[in-house]
């Protein structure tokens, strides 16, 4: 079947950024290896399926965070960024294990404002002036989104598809001010596949059969909702009507 859509592919960091320093993965990988990975795979999962793909990045080079959702313009029906999670040094470090997903909110615990910020972190590589005060622009900006609720249905069935493949736990679907999604202006995710400071998911996700898994649960994770969506379109046009 061919689904007529094109979906954005955002691979986190890349370039003079590096993301997180995985504590956890081989050979000096740092997290934009490893979301360039997934990215790579999940385009090719994607097409696939029948869809078209656009990649913000296939290489190691820095898009700046607020450059990154004009790739979701004319041609976009879904933005997905895909990112890896890092636990600040202390007693939970290691301990801490597991895939999230995010669409764009207020952050309503610790845990999300740490994630979300360190995310937004990026700007500090980016040559173009300073962005003036980021969360006010967001919070801006969301009260204009109407794609909230489309975001948050993306995240669960997306969620639910790499949670069922992932060592580790099923943190569920989060929400914070992430940069990236704001201006997205579709319905817009960012998967955190895992995380750096945990052993087991650090060979997961440095490993070719993990980043494959989790590319092709992110892709059924896609097409589920782009076919809940088309069934919704067709009861409303009435063209589904038996
Ligand atoms: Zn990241």
């Amino acid at each position: 079947m061919r689904l007529p859509h094109t979906i954005v592919v955002d691979p986190g960091h890349g370039g003079v950024d590096p993301g997180n320093p995985g504590l956890h993965f081989p050979r000096g990988l740092t997290e934009k290896d490893i979301t360039l990975g997934i990215g790579r795979l999940l385009r090719a999962e994607l097409l696939r399926r029948g869809l078209t793909v656009v990649l913000t990045r296939s290489t190691d080079t820095l898009i700046d965070l607020a450059d990154r959702p004009l790739f979701c313009r004319a041609e976009c029906d879904l933005f997905v960024s895909i990112h890896v999670n890092a636990m600040p040094a202390g007693r939970r470090q290691s301990r801490v294990n597991g895939v999230e997903t995010y669409f764009v909110s207020d952050a309503k615990t610790e845990d999300q404002k740490r994630v979300a910020q360190m995310e937004n972190d990026a700007l500090r590589f980016e040559n173009t002036a300073t962005v003036q005060g980021p969360l006010a622009f967001i919070l801006h900006d969301l009260q204009l989104n109407e794609y909230l609720r489309e975001s948050a249905r993306l995240a669960d069935l997306v969620q639910a598809r790499v949670a069922g493949i992932h060592p580790g736990e099923n943190r569920g679907v989060q929400q914070g001010p992430f940069l990236v999604l704001a201006a997205a202006r579709r319905p817009a995710i960012l998967v955190e596949a895992g995380f750096a400071t945990n052993p087991d998911d650090g060979a997961f996700l440095a490993s070719a059969q993990g980043q494959h898994k989790i590319a092709s649960a992110v892709a059924e994770g896609i097409v589920a909702y782009l076919l809940e969506f088309e069934r919704k379109l067709a009861v409303g046009t009435g063209s589904g009507a038996r």
